[in-house]
């Protein structure tokens, strides 16, 4: 339900259809590739208000908020921007989304929010995204730097959060509205797991990402780092320390193979290896990249293998690091490519090239074990697949070598079989991804719950988000039930 009724409106719709539309103002590619600053320009407030009036305030429920995961009312939010009553606007959003300030800058605007947006088919849809963006910053300057998230009376248990990333991220700040005591598992060395271990500065700041993990320590949110749940410890190991609910938001995050030859050569790096070591402090490295030092890429010839935005976030960071050439891979069309337009735009912008239609089918090194060119054949598209993409074939006799010293495979993420493995009666499906509840994240096992990329493979930062506060409430209500069972009186809802 939208909280602002669409007659309160401040001017009318024919006004509103005037205003023209906002081009989203981006810093120059030739001087955005210097550096892994953000591109975008931030809005002035006059922006903000006058795009936030573009908004014709369709009838309840909107197709915008419809098409969110987390069903923000971004139509009173832009009624509220318009008025330049900003901080209420930013509040809006908290109630629905557990970090708008991040969704804001990752979320696939064009298919979400702004994919909805009547104003889409006629001159471009409101710029939704960048609103949120704008009120969400504007709040946390306003603020000092910290955005109290409100905690609930206390209730007395202790849930365990298995996973510091999106998911994991907003399971805990709703357990904590709730009045629970949370401590989050991380097997690395930091929070935020996608959003820091994959995601580049120059789209998503760490620094936004930090500030939002403080907001959730001030809550009392406690976090244990390098701790893998599976080897360090067990989900059992969790309950018995006393944890009367566990979430597990463990993400997809392991590299898939392309299993050709030559893909142990000295320069072929999987993109996770490739973005840690490229796009984070050392001093946060998991322990497996310690000791191997900053990668070296001026100069070299890189080649990224993978269609989606992986492969965006490599070709672009690759250009940051000053190669000589960068080249995307990709054994469809363009048409077939799962990553969002806008991040394959922007790499375009930058200087990436694209071939496509172009399957790499053997990596060739040079005596010391180092690569120095790929063999790729061309493709044809053949019928649907099971994906319902076109199957790309092989061409017969079109093989060709492609000079290269730095080949990225971003060609997808697979789960983690561990915490399935060693956790008795949670039930898993292909390799690994937990079976759940999709509407209340509940495992086969009692008084766990799941969500995020971990029970659906990869996916969105603001489905895993999503996810992560619908575990909460369930979480919630099994915690409520098992007071009654235990004859203890009920918590108070938040
Ligand atoms: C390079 C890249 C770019 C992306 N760009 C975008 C984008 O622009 N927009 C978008 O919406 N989405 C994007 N995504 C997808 C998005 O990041 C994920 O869908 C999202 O982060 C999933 O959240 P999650 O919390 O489920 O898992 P994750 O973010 O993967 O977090 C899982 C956490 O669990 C921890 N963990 C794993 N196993 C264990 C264990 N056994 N014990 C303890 N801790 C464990 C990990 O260390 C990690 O911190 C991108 C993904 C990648 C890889």
């Amino acid at each position: 339900m939208q909280k602002v009724p669409s007659e309160t409106l401040p001017i009318n719709r024919k006004e509103r259809l005037i205003i023209p539309y906002l081009e989203l103002p981006l810093r120059d590619p030739e001087e955005r590739i210097c550096d892994f600053d953000d591109i975008h320009i931030p809005l002035t407030p006059e922006e903000a208000q006058r795009e936030a009036s573009r908004c014709i305030h369709c009838p309840d429920p909107a197709p915008c908020m419809q098409a969110c995961p987390v069903n923000n009312d971004i139509p009173s939010a832009m009624w509220l921007i318009e008025q330049g009553r900003f901080l209420e606007a930013a509040a809006l959003y908290r109630e629905t989304s557990s970090m708008p300030e991040i969704c804001s800058r990752v979320c696939p605007h064009e298919v979400l929010c702004q994919g909805g947006c009547v104003r889409s088919a006629y001159d471009g849809p409101v710029q939704t995204g960048m609103l949120e963006r704008f009120v969400t910053d504007y709040e946390r300057r306003v603020k000092g730097g910290l955005v109290e998230v409100p905690v609930g009376e206390p209730t007395g248990h202790k849930v365990a959060v298995v996973g510091a990333g999106p998911a994991g991220l907003s399971c805990a700040e709703q357990l904590r509205q709730r009045g629970h005591d949370v401590t989050i598992f991380d097997a690395k060395p930091a929070p935020g797991g996608l959003l820091v271990y994959g995601i580049p500065n120059f789209k998503l700041p760490k620094d936004v990402v930090f500030a939002r993990v403080d907001d959730l320590k001030h809550a009392g949110v406690k976090f244990v780092f390098n701790t893998k749940i599976g080897v360090d410890k067990t989900i059992d190991d969790l309950f018995n320390e006393g944890f009367d609910a566990v979430f597990i938001g463990v993400g997809a995050n392991v590299d898939a193979p392309m299993k050709v030859e030559g893909n142990d050569l000295n320069g072929v790096y999987p993109a996770t290896e490739f973005l840690v070591r490229a796009n984070v402090p050392p001093e946060i490295w998991p322990q497996e990249y310690q000791g191997k030092g900053k990668l070296e890429v001026e100069g070299k010839k890189v080649i990224v293998v993978g269609g989606g935005d992986t492969a965006a976030d490599c070709l672009r960071t690759s250009v940051r690091l000053k190669a000589a050439e960068v080249t995307c891979v990709y054994r469809r069309s363009e048409a077939e490519m799962p990553g969002g337009e806008k991040d394959r735009t922007w790499a375009k912008e930058e200087g990436a090239r694209y071939m496509f239609l172009t399957q790499p089918v053997k990596f060739i090194g040079d005596e010391e074990g180092n690569l120095k060119a790929v063999e790729c054949v061309k493709m044809k598209l053949g019928e649907p697949d099971e994906s319902g993409r076109r199957r790309p074939i092989p061409i017969e006799g079109s093989n060709f070598i492609m000079e290269a010293d730095i080949v990225v495979l971003a060609i997808g993420y697979w789960p983690d079989e561990t915490i399935g493995k060693t956790t008795p009666g949670l039930k898993t499906y292909n390799w690994g991804l937990i079976v759940t509840d999709p509407e209340t994240g509940e495992t086969t096992r009692p008084g766990v719950y799941a969500g995020g990329d971990a029970a659906t493979g990869p996916d969105l930062v603001v489905t895993a988000v999503a996810a992560g506060r619908r575990a909460a409430a369930a979480i919630h209500d099994y915690l409520l039930r098992l007071d009654k069972e235990e004859g203890k009186s009920e918590q108070p809802a938040p």
